[in-house]
């Protein structure tokens, strides 16, 4: 119908609903662009998305070409969408080696690979690659998703973690220890190369099995498990030296080591440790029983053994050395030494040669034991060092050899005896001879010189008659003197005490010693056993002593001090006359007691005292000699038996 033929309520109605429909149009228009734009604002917000993410995205088509490249691999790479992957990513002409896209091009599947890249900068990453494949509307793969994600920190703590395990599976391989790392509940997960050598297994051997079930023997089960227990429940170290067993039944000493395995608070196992001690106990063995044949020979030998200490103090000494001594064992050890010298400042000089020489050999020293007795010694010591040299102190032995020293001593003095006997004989009967001889023609000179003083005769020629007679009155003295000397007169003994007569002696001197000087200090044994003794030869024999002593300090300081001593040695009575004059020398020292020697100017000593003392003392049965140092003193020490009839 032409629009001329149409009524006009038609044309109405069409232009109505043209109306309509335009203003449809325009909805739907207007709704389009609305639809358009927030495509657009999602597809922004995903690519915002996208760019945000770490990862990096590409999009492949099949030929390799890059269609899409996400924002964090522009930022590496670039722009470089329509070129190829391979020479974008890897500067290749080819495919990759393992290309993960070609594999789900190739599947239609997801795949993923590893690959190490060197970046722009120069830096090599590592990357995780996964390709997804995408299909079109049919269902056909046309291009494919990459997402490359950056992995080269994860690889590098990978790497880190890799490293330290080896260095600890090397350290459990090759500890030459024997280890076995154990479960929670005993049972062994893995042991060592050290293991198999100790014992002979291998994992597989025991893996899975208790391990106190594989290596521990019959009795010391308990043992074992006790320490397993200890372990899993203190959570702390056990070390034990013990017994294992190894595969082949036979038994071998171990140090056995319990060391728990925590995971975070979790106890989830143990490591079962065990070192061979095998030689170390052989060793051990052998020393002890090294140290117990030395020990043996110590405590056993019949010299005087010791071990002292630089400061002086005994640390050690065996039955020979407290027998010596006379002290028990509780009183030896940490005894101050010097309390077994005589003198014990002799210790500082054997001190001072043993540390210049290293050792001493016979030494020769007076020790005492503890009730003071005098022990005369010979010491054979060396340096105790410290392993820098340091000295310690000092160990040796101690021979006792006062017997020897008596013995000796003994037949010197006999010896001495029998020589001054025989000269004193032959001297004696020259002497009296000669008195004699003497005596006849002096009586005359003295009987006549007494008649002509009393004659009357010139003053001047009197005096000199009064010399003559003095003269001959002092010759006729030592003529008197001789005979005694020479008369073998017999004693009379009876029991007397020492100290009463060298009192009275002393009396006699006391007045002349004042005047002159001489200071006398007594030290008297209290209760001295008396001896049996000629009273008067034991008086003349002290008057001698002191007189003498007198004389020698006089002459040399015009004073002195004389030190009288008595005490109670052994079986003797002793009696010392300590001087401090002028001393001897020591090759007079056994000259002194011949008959004739003096060292007084000629008219002042005979030389006969001492011999006469000697004399008297012998015949007592006793001795007299004299210690002196050359201007230290002499000291004349009188001994006579206790015991004596
Ligand atoms: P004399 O007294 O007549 O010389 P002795 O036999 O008594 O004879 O003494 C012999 C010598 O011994 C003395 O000359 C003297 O050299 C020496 N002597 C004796 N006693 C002492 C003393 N205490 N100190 C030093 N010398 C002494």
């Amino acid at each position: 119908m032409r629009n001329a033929d149409k009524t006009k309520e038609q044309l109405i109605e069409e232009l109505e609903a043209l109306r309509l429909r335009t203003a449809e149009l325009e909805k739907l228009e207007a709704e389009r662009k609305r639809a358009e734009g927030e495509l657009q604002a999602e597809k922004n917000k995903l690519q915002s998305v996208i760019d945000a993410m770490e990862d990096g995205l590409t999009i492949q088509d099949t030929g390799y070409n890059i269609i899409y490249q996400s924002e964090p691999l522009r930022i590496i790479f670039g722009d470089h969408v329509g070129e190829k992957c391979y020479r974008v990513y890897e500067g290749k002409e080819k495919l990759c080696d393992g290309c993960p896209v070609e594999k789900a091009f190739r599947n239609g599947k997801s795949h993923t690979s590893e690959r190490k890249v060197v970046m722009p900068s120069g830096e090599i990453a590592f990357w995780e690659n996964t390709a997804n494949p995408i299909r079109d509307a049919r269902g056909e793969v046309v291009s494919c998703l990459e997402i490359t994600r950056n992995i080269t920190e994860r690889k590098q703590a990978e790497k880190a973690l890799e490293r330290q395990k080896a260095y600890f599976q090397q350290l459990f391989d090759n500890s030459p220890e024997g280890i076995a790392l154990l479960d929670d509940a005993d049972r062994v997960v893995q042991v060592n190369k050290g293991f198999e050598t100790l014992f002979g297994y291998q994992t597989e051997e025991v893996k899975g099995r208790f391990i106190n079930e594989v290596v521990v023997p019959g009795d010391r089960i308990e043992e074992a498990s006790a320490m397993s227990q200890a372990t899993f429940n203190g959570k702390v170290v056990h070390r034990r030296e013990t017994v294992r067993k190894r595969k082949d039944g036979s038994l071998v000493d171990v140090s056995a080591l319990g060391y728990p395995i925590q995971f975070g608070d979790k106890l989830v196992g143990i490591y079962a440790i065990y070192s061979d001690i095998t030689e170390r106990k052989r060793a051990g063995e052998a020393l002890e029983e090294s140290e117990k044949k030395y020990r043996t020979l110590f405590t056993e030998s019949r010299d005087a053994l010791f071990i002292s200490s630089r400061d002086g103090k005994l640390i050690d000494a065996n039955q020979s050395f407290l027998d010596l001594f006379a002290y028990t064992r509780e009183e030896a050890i940490g005894l101050d030494v010097r309390k077994t010298y005589v003198n014990p400042d002799d210790r500082l000089k054997y001190q001072q040669e043993m540390e210049q020489k290293g050792a001493v050999r016979d030494y020769e020293l007076k020790l005492c034991k503890k009730d003071g007795t005098e022990i005369d010694c010979l010491l054979t010591a060396t340096v105790r060092r410290t392993k820098d040299g340091g000295i310690l102190g000092y160990h040796g032995f101690i021979h006792d050899i006062t017997e020897r020293k008596r013995a000796e001593e003994e037949k010197r003095e006999l010896e001495q005896k029998a020589h001054l006997a025989s000269r004193l004989a032959s001297v004696g009967e020259m002497a009296s001879g000669i008195a004699h001889e003497i005596n006849n023609p002096l009586t005359a000179v003295i009987g006549f010189a007494q008649l002509l003083m009393d004659a009357d005769l010139p003053e001047d020629v009197k005096e000199d008659i009064g010399v003559i007679h003095k003269e001959a009155q002092r010759a006729a003295g030592v003529a008197k003197n001789l005979l005694t000397f020479a008369r073998k007169q017999a004693s009379v003994k009876q029991m007397i005490n020492m100290n009463s007569i060298i009192e009275e002696v002393l009396e006699l001197r006391a007045y002349e010693q004042r005047v002159s000087n001489i200071q006398v200090n007594t030290r008297f044994a209290p209760k001295l056993p008396e001896v049996m003794a000629d009273y008067s030869q034991m008086q003349q024999v002290f008057i001698n002593i002191i007189l003498n002593a007198e004389a020698a300090m006089l002459e040399a300081h015009h004073r002195g001090t004389l030190t009288v001593t008595t005490q109670k040695v052994n079986n003797t009575v002793r009696a010392s006359f300590a001087d401090s004059g002028p001393g001897i020398v020591k090759e007079n020292l056994n000259r002194i007691f011949d008959p004739f020697f003096t060292t007084k100017e000629v008219g002042k000593g005979t030389g006969l005292g001492l011999s006469v003392c000697h004399g008297i003392i012998a015949e007592h049965g006793g001795r007299l000699y004299a210690r002196s140092k050359l201007g230290n003193g002499a000291t004349f020490v009188v001994e006579l038996p206790v015991n004596a009839h």
